[in-house]
Order: structure tokens, then C-alpha cells, then sequence
């Protein structure tokens, strides 16, 4: 995780002022707005890896569905997968207009039938989680 800073400086009380990303005795100093910043950047991510987990088991159950088993359960993906499948989650939320292959680049024109389902499932559950968490 990677700590950012503004340099903005932040008024801390009176006359008390710090520089945010500049040193203090305790450490560098990170204004209120780079840390609030940061948690829900990490909350974000949270949210978009177990997203990642439905969508990755709602496609295995398709796969299932037409005798493939060749999909592994969540908890048998290495890391590098889960985060591959965690950053496709987050790169359809920050692009809501994004089509369902889009991230898979030149691959497209060779996707299967099956796979191009696989693409639309994963993504439609994306964005339905998506749109139920934002419901008030
Ligand atoms: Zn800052």
C-alpha cells in the first residue's frame, strides 16, 4: 500500500500548521484528506475482492452448468489470481461505460461463445453489486 501526500499545507489548530508528506518528530505528517483518502482506497478494495469472489464463483456455476469443471473455487486461486480478478472488479467499477470485453484487449476476437457469456455474467454481476450497495 502506498502512502501519498499533497504537500498542501494543514491547519492543526492555532497557529499550528504542518506540510503534509514533511517531517515532524513523530514522522512524516499526512493531512486529514491523503489519510481519509487512503482508507477508502482501501475499503474500495476490500469491497471490489469479495465482489471479485461472487463474480468468479457465479461464472464457475455457469461453467458447471455445461459440464466444464474446470474452474477452481475462489479459496484454490492463488493471490496473483485473486487480485487479477480484484483489479478487473475495480477497473469496471471506475469505468462504469466499460463493455464487458473490453479489458481483455485483441483476445476478443478469439473468445468462444462460452467465454463471451463468461465476460457479460462477470461483468453484470460487477455492476449489480455495484448499484445495490448504492442503493439508499
Ligand atoms: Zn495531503
Amino acid at each position: 500500500m502506498t502512502t501519498t501526500y499533497c504537500g498542501e499545507t494543514e491547519r492543526l489548530g492555532p497557529g499550528q500548521k504542518a506540510v503534509c508528506g514533511q517531517k515532524t518528530p513523530d514522522g512524516l505528517h499526512q493531512c486529514k484528506h491523503c489519510a481519509q483518502r487512503e482508507v477508502d482506497d482501501e475499503q474500495m478494495r476490500k469491497a471490489a475482492l469479495s465482489v471479485a469472489r461472487v463474480a468468479h464463483e457465479v461464472c464457475g456455476a455457469l461453467a458447471v452448468s455445461r459440464g466444464d469443471y474446470s474452474s477452481k473455487p475462489w479459496e484454490s486461486l492463488d493471490s496473483v489470481d485473486q487480485q487479477q480478478l480484484q483489479s478487473r472488479v475495480m477497473v469496471f467499477l471506475n469505468n462504469p461505460g466499460l463493455h464487458p470485453t473490453a479489458d481483455m484487449g485483441n483476445a476478443v476476437a478469439t473468445l468462444s461463445a462460452d467465454d463471451r457469456a463468461a465476460a457479460y455474467v462477470f461483468h453484470g454481476v460487477v455492476h449489480a453489486i455495484a448499484r445495490e450497495q448504492s442503493r439508499d
